[in-house]
């Protein structure tokens, strides 16, 4: 059960989408008050049918998509006794990571003094243990000897919380990294904020040492994990559904020094956030990174935007649109290391779904000729080497990389395996079955249109 179209697709692929038993939920939002979980202040959402609202609002944890990471609940209007809320605080303090970040910076300084021989990282804790630990850890595998170089790419010494339906990590191959970091470059920024995106921030960092590098990083991410490789001012344990901070004020003044663009050094925001996740809860935490940026100028910055690249699979285009709506989405397709279905198109593996939404001008994002991608001059942006012009859409049309043909019914172009269907009135798949569009959309439940074309495609 769950969700069934987007959110189906990327459960089977391992990237849950937060549904919830029953499908038909609606987030509503953060709410002023709400109570937290140890993820933070939980969010709002209520049972939907049919479209509609029926029900009791309650709250639920922001973060986790698997009621078994986080099984928080409370109805909206329920009263919760003074030794129920002394019990959740005392559940949320011991839900805290077994070290502080404070103390993850002395222990690694510490770590980084012992000779290689006395290097051990246990994999069972997924920590870097000093000398006197080792007795505690004595029947958990761990492995030796762990070099500089090793220290400087976490994302590899950990592994990826992929089964976890909360972190959903997926992690750039180095291609696809390597183009982001140049990207960058070359459109002369100087900072990122790197939002769940540890490979690019840990790539930025190795090579900080570098003299002529002067590309600085800060993650923003809710794996824990990586303070044990990175200062304060490098990470910041952060929730990316709800906006929080877990280390409190201290941790947000980190990150508003570091959007202040001192010395005109240019930010940019890169986020690939889980892909199953709740858009509109995304996007309301990016809107108060950008107010924050935004907040660092004495004069104001009201009629710009803090430059933004989102990494989302492109199916979610009309829902990113629908809170930015000044963002385009890019054809580059970006590749995982470890998701087999999203490595690049070549040599006849899946071709990625994911791609790049930016606020930047479309024409400035320069997509590497030698993959395939071309300049369109009419539509002023590189395209996908299969993506054909439409002279009756006026743009470069297709989606998902191949060519799209035009359908005079349905005025647009359409997917190359689509066919015109007279009973549904769109395009569709020829092995289709009609839908009655009155019995209303399979997953959104409202009436007007079917689940092809449904405006929500994320699970809400
Ligand atoms: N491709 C990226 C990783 C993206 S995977 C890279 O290679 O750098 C998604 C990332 O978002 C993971 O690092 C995961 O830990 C983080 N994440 C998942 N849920 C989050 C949340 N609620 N808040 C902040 N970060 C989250
Ligand atoms: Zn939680
Ligand atoms: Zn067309
Ligand atoms: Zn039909
Ligand atoms: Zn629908």
């Amino acid at each position: 059960e769950g969700c069934r179209e987007a959110g189906g697709k990327m459960a089977a692929s391992g990237a849950g989408g937060l549904c919830r038993p029953g499908a038909g939920v609606a987030l509503l939002g953060a709410a002023a008050g709400a109570p937290s979980c140890p993820h933070g202040p939980a969010l709002l959402f209520v049972k939907t049918s049919q479209g509609k609202e029926e029900g009791r609002r309650f709250y639920a944890c922001s973060a986790c998509r698997d009621r078994k990471d986080c099984n928080f609940f409370q109805w909206e209007d329920e009263k919760v006794s003074e030794t129920r809320l002394a019990a959740r605080e005392e559940y949320n303090r011991n839900h805290q990571p077994p070290f502080t970040h404070r103390q993850n910076v002395e222990r690694y300084k510490n770590f980084v003094l012992l000779p290689l021989s006395k290097r051990r990282f246990c994999q069972e804790c997924q920590q870097l243990l000093l000398p006197a630990e080792w007795e505690k850890h004595s029947d958990h595998q761990f492995l030796c000897d762990i070099s500089t170089a090793q220290l400087k790419s976490p994302s590899q010494l950990l592994y990826p919380l992929e089964n976890k339906k909360t972190n959903a990590q997926y992690l750039f191959a180095d291609r696809s990294c390597q183009f982001l970091l140049d990207l960058i470059i070359d459109l002369g920024f100087r900072r990122v904020l790197s939002v769940g995106t540890p490979r690019l921030h840990e790539m930025i960092q190795s090579k900080a040492s570098q003299e002529d590098f002067r590309v600085r990083s800060l993650l923003l991410d809710i794996d824990f994990r990586y303070s044990q490789f990175y200062t304060e001012d490098e990470f910041c344990h952060y929730n990316m559904f709800n906006h929080y901070f877990f280390g409190g004020e201290a941790a947000r003044e980190t990150c508003r020094k570091f959007l202040y663009q001192g010395n005109g050094e240019r930010v940019i925001m890169v986020t690939d956030p889980p892909f199953g996740g709740l858009v509109e809860a995304l996007a309301s935490s990016f809107k108060k990174l950008i107010a924050m940026w935004k907040e660092t100028e004495e004069e104001g910055r009201n009629n710009q935007e803090m430059p933004m690249f989102w990494i989302f699979p492109y199916f979610f285009e009309s829902r990113i649109l629908e809170f930015f709506p000044g963002f385009s989405m890019m054809d580059y397709q970006v590749d995982y290391d470890n998701h087999a279905l999203y490595k690049h198109g070549k040599t006849g593996r899946r071709q990625s779904p994911v791609r790049i939404f930016t606020n930047l001008t479309p024409s400035m994002i320069v997509l590497p000729v030698a993959e395939g991608y071309r300049f369109c001059t009419i539509c002023q942006r590189y395209v996908s080497s299969g993506n054909k012009h439409c002279e009756i859409c006026n743009s470069c049309t297709s989606k998902d990389g191949r060519r799209w043909k035009h359908c005079v019914l349905c005025k647009k172009c359409v997917k190359p395996s689509w066919f015109h269907c007279n009973n549904c009135n769109c395009c569709a798949l020829q092995s289709h079955t009609c839908e009655k569009t009155d019995a209303g959309c399979f997953v959104c439940g409202k009436a007007g249109h079917k689940r092809s074309t449904c405006p929500s495609l994320s699970c809400t």
